[in-house]
């Protein structure tokens, strides 16, 4: 349908900015769906970017991520705030809704039109979070969200990657879940701006908070850094999301004002650039469509026929044509 359809682009990219929910969903699935439109709907949000707080929310299967994102959306809209919510699935190459079909708690949100909630596989297509999730950010960013919780759903590498993705990322531990020393071996030290404790409501809570702190404490910071806080919540129970999102503010503050905002953002349009270009790059040396220039190079390699530097020459010369 592309081309056919792409008069209707900037209709879309307007109903989706007034916060039409039918528009926002049909420009996240042309993201999924890598579509050649995406170039002109970009272009049209560009604009109308650069307003949401992006939160990633991370942490070990079965601490409550998914029941912290629903108390955490409650929170939000009880303060007015438009919220978007992503919940990326990294090792699924299935998209639509099937994932949040089984979410119950999401339901509880599924009629309030200031809410949007989309799952979304991010394997599918040409690589990782890099390319389809920023973009889905930008569309829900353009669509008026104050804040945007970027959940990841099931068992993945994923911590660093969305936390490369956020302005604020969450990290989510809970008693009973292994010792604390599991949190610094997932590298989850390095990434968290706000460490949440949930399910306060069972023996541990203290105890986990305890060794989190001390592992904190051992981190070098220089002067004028954030000093990442620890909440307990009872997510099940929406207890404490109160105070997770005066630290979410409190953390977006101090980003705006140490230039830290920009930073990271910077940061972030330049992997999604590379992300980018490194597809289109692929796409030209046939890497997506099969056999390529490239299969022939590296079978030369292999050979002992060409070296690796030589055969990066000519594969770069190609595009020189
Ligand atoms: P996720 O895998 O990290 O998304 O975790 P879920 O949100 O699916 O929660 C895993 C389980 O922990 C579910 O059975 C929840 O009902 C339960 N749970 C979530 N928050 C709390 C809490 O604050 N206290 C207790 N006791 N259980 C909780």
């Amino acid at each position: 349908m592309g081309r056919r359809s792409s008069g209707n682009v900037p209709e879309l990219v307007e109903r989706a900015r007034e916060g039409d929910p039918r528009a926002v969903a049909r420009l996240i699935s042309l993201v999924e769906d890598a579509s050649p439109l995406l170039r002109e709907v970009m272009a049209g949000l560009a604009p109308y970017t650069g307003n949401a707080q992006v939160v990633g929310i991370t942490g070990a299967p079965g601490v409550g991520k998914s029941t912290s994102t629903s108390a955490l959306v409650s929170e939000l809209r009880s303060a007015g705030k438009r919220v978007g919510v992503l919940a990326v699935d990294p090792s699924s190459p299935f998209s639509g809704g099937a994932l949040l079909g089984d979410r119950v708690r999401m339901q509880d949100h599924a009629l309030d039109r200031e809410v949007y909630i989309r799952s979304m596989a991010s394997r599918g297509h040409l690589g990782g979070l890099s390319w389809t999730t920023p973009q889905a950010l930008r569309v829900l960013d353009a669509a008026g969200c104050d804040v945007v919780l970027v959940e990841t759903v099931g068992v993945g590498q994923s911590e660093v990657e969305i936390a490369g993705l956020a302005d604020t990322t969450m990290v989510l531990l809970a008693p009973g879940m292994g010792d604390g020393i599991q949190a610094a071996k997932a590298g989850i030290l390095e990434i968290g701006d706000l460490y949440v404790v949930n399910k306060a409501d069972r023996d541990g809570a203290d105890q986990v908070r305890r060794e989190l702190r001390s592992m904190l404490a051992l981190a070098d910071r220089p002067e004028g850094a954030w000093r990442p806080p620890i909440v307990k919540t009872v997510a099940a129970k929406g207890e404490g999301l109160d105070e997770v999102v005066a630290e979410m503010d409190k953390h977006f503050a101090w980003l705006s004002e140490s230039g830290e905002l920009q930073g990271r953002r910077t940061r972030r349009a330049r992997d999604e650039i590379e992300a980018i270009a490194v597809t289109a790059l692929r796409e030209r040396w046939g890497d997506v469509h099969g056999r390529s220039e490239l299969d022939d190079l590296a079978a030369g390699v292999a050979a002992g026929e060409s070296d690796p530097y030589t055969a990066a020459d000519a594969l770069l010369e190609s595009f020189a044509d």
